[in-house]
């Protein structure tokens, strides 16, 4: 896919971590989503989408937490597992016990915690109250 950035220094590709620094081309804050130079749309809190039609975990900083790390690399990967088996399970889109499902849904939900409770105890250290 050829890229169209024009700006200096170019913008992260879509594919690099920090692909959420690129210009943002087109804003909707009324829909909740912006569309960036290296064709990442980022929605409002809830992730983004990748141009190849993937989508990203929500990872807003909580406190000075930038959160990119070993942990959150393998909180993106489980909530990816998690999506795709769901896209792909009637079992589990109909809330029916699911042993494939399980051990997937069980990883995400352990690494959500993990995340979740470092950025929880990095905002507490931040916070006066
Ligand atoms: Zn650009
Ligand atoms: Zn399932």
């Amino acid at each position: 896919m050829a890229s169209t950035c024009t700006h200096t220094p170019t913008c992260p590709t879509a594919d690099s971590p920090d692909r959420e620094a690129a210009v943002t081309v087109a804003c909707h804050p009324e829909q909740g989503w912006s569309l960036l130079c290296n064709s990442v749309v980022v929605f409002e809190d809830t992730g983004d989408l990748l141009p190849d039609g993937q989508i990203v975990a929500p990872h807003r900083p909580v406190g000075s937490d930038t959160g990119v790390d070993d942990l959150f690399l393998r909180y993106m990967a489980a909530f990816e597992a998690s999506q795709n088996h769901c896209a792909a399970c009637p079992a589990c889109q109909g809330n029916a016990p699911c042993p494939v499902g399980a051990p997937v849904h069980d990883l995400f939900l352990e690494l959500h915690e993990q995340y979740h409770a470092r950025a929880r105890r990095r905002g507490a250290g931040l916070a006066a109250a």
